[in-house]
């Protein structure tokens, strides 16, 4: 509670602004993912790798827009390439040679991606991804992970976060929804299956039989800090799919275009039938999009499943799109952001070793994050054992206090290296780590 007394010492005008937000915005803040006690933080301006706070606060930033910012902020050549655009206009209702300019890029990335519609958001593109994959095998039923985040419409918010003693055994996890507004029969549509377990899915897709036309899994479990796929899980769930005639679908939101140039398909070397992808590969613009092959994508052409959107596509986005994968995202910025991955997880490991943390860190190439337990975490219920939120409260504080943003709040998130880092801005976080490992180590 020290560490929570001295943020808010350090933080007085965010306070005030945040009880005045809250009087007209529910929890003060824009998604709910962003409340956190006492009150977050106010942001007057980005600037890199910085966030600058309205008490004048600078912070070096690994939240990066909760993993949208792998280019990190204001890089000059999106900010020029924006520039640029805002001079042409942002919104035009007829096409653009961006359009096809964009969907190359993605297309280099994803053999899988034969074609691809452009969405506003992650959210948007699960949808439709979903949607497709319902309409090309002709069945209702959508299989997804228990303790996954997909977005938030209804067809994923289901048993995304089923509280302790509610979910039923591990191997047939119960369908709950993550909240109420969401009908019992659209939950009915779902079936939830264990992560990393291949023959619990498999009795799951036997059961329903015919009645399943879509898969979406997270290939490396990001929204439960970083839980990466067991040899020959990603495949195994392949090959599941291929025989039961189920659209596997790759929610590539966070780890596409991170974990390798090509998402998690590339660096696993698993190709499924669907993506979905968005966060970083607008360059910090909202920007979504879902691909697959022509006769899955083909639907959309054919007046036989829809797409539509007013925002979809515009030049605005697809611009910074295209500067991000083409002028920013090269294989040089990849090597830059692995390298500083590594240093990051051995310069925690150190620490921890040193001072006599429990605790390990857990990483896909530049992705990582520091998890205080022992215990190697498989799938959601042994996240749920095994992570100590109190203890993570403690580590967020104890390094923001000291002008690092760790990564997003909590502890099922991760930080993000941008290609803005440096090495130095690496040895400035594991110093922090240090000055408080003592406190952490008590
Ligand atoms: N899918 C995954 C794996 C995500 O992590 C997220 C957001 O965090 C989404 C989908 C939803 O994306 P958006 O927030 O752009 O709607």
């Amino acid at each position: 509670e020290n560490l929570v007394a001295e943020y808010r010492e350090r933080t007085p005008t965010s306070e005030t602004l945040h009880e005045e937000t809250r009087e007209h915005i529910p929890s003060g803040v824009a998604s709910t993912s962003r409340q956190f006690d006492p009150y977050p933080f106010y942001i007057d301006h980005s600037d890199g790798v910085y966030l600058e706070d309205v008490d004048g606060n600078r912070y070096l930033d690994y939240d990066m827009n909760n993993g949208a910012g792998l280019c990190g902020h204001t890089h000059p050549k999106i900010t020029a390439a924006l520039h640029d655009q805002l001079d042409e206009g942002t919104l035009y209702t007829m096409p653009h040679g961006l359009l096809a300019e964009a969907a190359t890029e993605l297309k280099k990335r994803w053999s899988a991606l034969e074609k691809v519609r452009f969405t506003n958001s992650g959210t948007e593109a699960t949808m439709h991804a979903i949607r497709m994959a319902r309409a090309y095998t002709g069945r209702d039923k959508l299989l997804k992970i228990e303790g996954t985040y997909h977005g938030v419409h209804d067809y994923v918010m289901v048993s995304g976060t089923p509280p302790k003693g509610k979910a039923g055994h591990p191997n047939r996890p119960m369908k709950v929804a993550d909240g109420h507004g969401i009908p019992d029969k659209t939950v009915e549509t779902v079936e939830i299956a264990p992560f990393n377990d291949l023959e619990a899915t498999e009795d799951i897709m036997r059961d329903n039989i015919n009645e399943i036309g879509a898969f979406i899994v997270e290939p490396v479990m990001l929204n439960k800090s970083v839980t990466p796929p067991q040899q020959d899980y990603l495949e195994g769930l392949k090959d599941l799919c291929d025989e039961y005639g189920i659209v596997l679908i790759f929610d590539e939101v966070k780890t596409g275009v991170k974990v390798a140039p090509g998402g998690a398909a590339e660096y696993y070397g698993v190709q499924p039938d669907m993506v979905t992808m968005a966060k970083s590969i607008g360059g910090e613009t909202s920007v979504g999009a879902f691909g697959g092959s022509d006769a899955i994508m083909d639907q959309i052409s054919n007046d036989y499943a829809w797409h539509y959107g007013t925002y979809n596509g515009n030049p605005f986005v697809l611009r910074a799109l295209v500067t991000a994968l083409r002028d920013v995202l090269t294989d040089d910025a990849y090597q830059h952001v692995n390298k500083l991955g590594e240093q990051m997880k051995s310069g925690y490991e150190d620490v921890i070793e040193d001072a006599g943390i429990t605790g390990q860190v857990r990483n896909v190439n530049s992705q990582g994050m520091v998890q205080f337990t022992d215990a190697n975490i498989t799938n959601y219920r042994e996240f749920m054992a095994n992570i100590n939120d109190d203890f993570h409260r403690l580590f967020w504080f104890g390094m923001v206090n000291q002008g690092i943003i760790p990564h997003p709040y909590g502890a099922r998130q991760q930080w993000t290296i941008s290609v803005q880092h440096t090495e130095e801005h690496v040895d400035e976080t594991i110093e922090a780590f240090k000055n408080i490992a003592p406190t952490l180590a008590d």
